[in-house]
Parts: C-alpha cells; sequence; structure tokens
C-alpha cells in the first residue's frame, strides 16, 4: 500500500545532483553552453522570443513575434532573493538575480509553469524550449506525450496499469529493443533548485501555489491527478511525490512530468530519462531489451548508493519499502552490490584526490576501477561517459593521446546517448574531443620536427 508513489524527485533540490547523471563527473561546467551570460534583459515584463543566435538575448516583448499565441512566458510574479552571506558561495544561484513565477497556460496543451531566474527563462525561450511551431503533420509524436509508436509497427510502447501494492505502473506492451525512446513527455512545472532552497515551508507552499495557478485547465487536472504521498499541502505533496531532477542551461531544476512520473522505481532500473532544455522534452529510453508485459522502471535513489542508505532514503522520500529484484535478492547478492557500490565511491574520491594532485598514473587507475565496477553493477552505465571523459583527461596529461581521443570520443557518444544532444555532457565531451585532437596534432608536429 506505501508503494503506490510512482515518483521521483530531485531531493537534491539543496545539493543540485541529479538522480541518475554524474554529479559533474567530467569536471567542467555548463555556465558557458548556453547563450552568453553577459547578455541582459527586462525579465519583468513578457519574455518574447526574438532571434536564436544574436546577444543581446534573443528576448524582446516589444517586437512581433512570429511564435503561437500563448507560447510566451509571461511572469507572474517575481522574487528577488537577498544576497545571503550563510548561502553557499560556490553555488551558481545567481544571487541578486531576478527569480520569477512564468506562465505559457497553453504551452502542448496542458500548460507549463517555471520559478526561475531570468537568465534561465530567457534562455528557454531563445533556444525555442517554447516554440511548437515544427509542424505536427511532420512528425505527429511530436508533441504529445505519452508512448512512442514501433516503427516496424507493434502499437504503443507501454500501457500505465494499476499494479497491486504499487498503485500505478508502466508496463512494456511490445517489445523495446535497448536504447530506444519509448516514452516522451513534457514538463508541467519546473521549478529552480537554488531559488526554494533555503525558503521556508510557507515560502516554498507560495511558489509552488503559484505554479499550478499558471497551468491551463487541462495542466492543472492532470497535475492534481497525479500520485500523492499524504502531505497536508496539496501542490507542495504534489511536487516533492513527483518531481524529477533535471538541468536546464546549467541550472538543476525539478520538474514534473505527468508520464515520467506513473513510472515506479527499482534500484536496478530498465530504463533511463534524459532531458533535452531546448525542446523541453524529456525522453525514457531503455536501458536492455525489455519484453512485452515487463514492468518499466527507473531509478529514483542516488546513484551508487548501498542498499541501507537507499532503502532509508526511499522510505524517507517516498514512504515506500522497496521490493524491487536487487532488495529482495538473497543477502550474498545485496552484500556484493553493496562492495561494488562502495567501492565506487572509494575510487571516486581517489580519483578526485589524485587529479587534484596532479598525480595523472594513480588518476587513471581509479578512473579503470570504476568503470570496471560500473560495467558489474547493473542499473548505473548511464554513469559511465563522465569516466570516459576523465580517462580520456588523464590519458592526455601521459602523453598517450591516441588512446585518449579514442575515450573522448566515447565519452561525447555516451553523453548524447544519456543525457542527450544539447546536454552540458555533450558539450563538454565535443570541447574535449576538440582538445585532445589539438594535442595529438601538436605532438605529432613535435614528433616531425625532431
Ligand atoms: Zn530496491
Amino acid at each position: 500500500m506505501q508503494q503506490t508513489r510512482n515518483l521521483l524527485l530531485l531531493a537534491a533540490l539543496a545539493s543540485g545532483s541529479s538522480l541518475i547523471a554524474p554529479a559533474a563527473a567530467g569536471g567542467g561546467s555548463r555556465a558557458d553552453a548556453g547563450p552568453d551570460p553577459l547578455c541582459l534583459w527586462d525579465a519583468t515584463a513578457p519574455l518574447r522570443p526574438r532571434a536564436r543566435t544574436s546577444c543581446p538575448l534573443p528576448v524582446d516583448d516589444a517586437s512581433p513575434t512570429h511564435i503561437r499565441e500563448g507560447a510566451v512566458l509571461t511572469p507572474l510574479r517575481c522574487i528577488r532573493r537577498q544576497r545571503n552571506s550563510n548561502s553557499n558561495s560556490n553555488s551558481r544561484s545567481g544571487d541578486g538575480e531576478s527569480k520569477c513565477i512564468y506562465s505559457a497556460p497553453t504551452f502542448r496543451g496542458g500548460g507549463f509553469s517555471i520559478a526561475t531566474g531570468a537568465q534561465t527563462a530567457a534562455n528557454l525561450l531563445g533556444m525555442g524550449g517554447l516554440d511548437d511551431l515544427i509542424a505536427p503533420a511532420t512528425s505527429p509524436h511530436l508533441f504529445s506525450t505519452g508512448p512512442t509508436e514501433d516503427v516496424v509497427g507493434g502499437g504503443p510502447a507501454y500501457e500505465v496499469q494499476d499494479i497491486p501494492g504499487k498503485g500505478k505502473g508502466v508496463i512494456a506492451s511490445r517489445t523495446i529493443r535497448r536504447r530506444e525512446v519509448f516514452m516522451v513527455d513534457y514538463p508541467l512545472l519546473m521549478v529552480e533548485g537554488a531559488l526554494i532552497e533555503g525558503m521556508d515551508l510557507a515560502g516554498r507552499r507560495g511558489v509552488l501555489q503559484g505554479l499550478v495557478a499558471g497551468l491551463g485547465d487541462e495542466g492543472r487536472g492532470r497535475m492534481l491527478a497525479l500520485a500523492r504521498s499524504g502531505g497536508e499541502d496539496e501542490a507542495m505533496d504534489l511536487f516533492v511525490t513527483n518531481g524529477c531532477g533535471v538541468e536546464v542551461w546549467g541550472r538543476m531544476h525539478t520538474g514534473v512530468f505527468p508520464e515520467v512520473a506513473r513510472m515506479n522505481h527499482d534500484c536496478r532500473p530498465n530504463a533511463y530519462f534524459r532531458f533535452s532544455p531546448s525542446t523541453l522534452t524529456m525522453e525514457v529510453l531503455a536501458y536492455r531489451d525489455i519484453q512485452p508485459g515487463e514492468e518499466i522502471n527507473i531509478n529514483y535513489a542516488y546513484v551508487g548508493m548501498p542498499s541501507k542508505e537507499r532503502q532509508k532514503f526511499l522510505r524517507d522520500t517516498w514512504s515506500f519499502n522497496c521490493t524491487c529484484p536487487l532488495c529482495t535478492s538473497p543477502p550474498s547478492v545485496i552484500a556484493a552490490s553493496d562492495a561494488r557500490r562502495h567501492d565506487i565511491a572509494r575510487k571516486r574520491i581517489a580519483l578526485r584526490k589524485a587529479r587534484k594532485e596532479g598525480r595523472h598514473d594513480d588518476a587513471l587507475g581509479a578512473a579503470e576501477g570504476v568503470l570496471a565496477l560500473l560495467e558489474e553493477e547493473e542499473g548505473l552505465e548511464a554513469l559511465g561517459p563522465g569516466f570516459w571523459g576523465l580517462l580520456a583527461r588523464e590519458l592526455v596529461e601521459l602523453g598517450r593521446t591516441e588512446e585518449a581521443l579514442a575515450w573522448a570520443r566515447r565519452a561525447l557518444e555516451g553523453g548524447r546517448a544519456f543525457r542527450g544532444e544539447d546536454s552540458g555532457a555533450v558539450a563538454e565531451a565535443e570541447d574535449l574531443v576538440r582538445a585532445v585532437e589539438r594535442e595529438e596534432r601538436r605532438m605529432k608536429g613535435e614528433t616531425t620536427a625532431k
């Protein structure tokens, strides 16, 4: 009965790490992947897209817009955060920046509200995130939430069904192939983590109520139909129960994706999600082939948490006891999984320390160790690409550029597969490939000169 919360939350509203993505495993920053952060605009006027690539930012509330009626983010209410000397000075929350609740009530049928910084709102519009002009006639499923059709027939990928003891869940209705995008979803709400971090309960409640109010009738109906965990405040409960961590132009946000929220948790999931900030689209993909009748699960917990910690986290956050195949395995199987997860955590720390101290051989060894463990422990593949990138960096330091280039290219492919074409991971991996190629050319040049 407790396991009715088919939900995920970026429990890390405070920590800024995502459910599946490795926290900055690549070591770089995403801040420079979006439009120039130095461009300024007026966040208090309705933001309208104008051009895509120019600076000042593509936002101008005076020009006629070619975006269809409603695809405009209107600020409902702005909250300027006080600069707080106690706040984490490393956080890129943009203290002092205007943070507003913006709404696009007719977005893709259900509407969309976001509480975020003015920069992020402008980036969303400027990059076309709310632009629905791409003709649905050519891609009929482009803006419809739900299962994808099989290109070779076979019908929709899954059905949302009642599952005894778990509330609702997602069941495959045909064979889903490894790495297939079988679910597409769009957010109803989003909140920048840094905005509500440190806010008191009343403040959070106010923001969430404002977001729900900014949705269209259909979106509000879909939001209210989602599962709850029994919290007193409805908007707050729905958000905490159904929220999902995503990165939007370098900033962590928690979004409510109503279809994704129907998927239950498994500590060794058969599916993972990736989010595209430039199209505001969530895609869910299969880790492996999934057979008709199988339940499709994602991971709500932090990757790498050992069983006791994981169980506590799931219980504290969603009030359910995990009964997934891993958690109900014989103690020896659980112990082996825990040992691998502990080992991954230890090696990650060793890797970070070795990199910091410039011990490249040790760093390389630690990265290789993590990768070997990731291959053994099911459901952690999404962590791979970040470590492939790290491996490439260490190999460059050791002068092994040819191998480095192969790993950098692999990191790029992995970034595309696990995080999406417009993710920070891909931007970072592209930079890395270019840097390694330059280094290789430089070394070849030196060799020729000798
Ligand atoms: Zn479990």
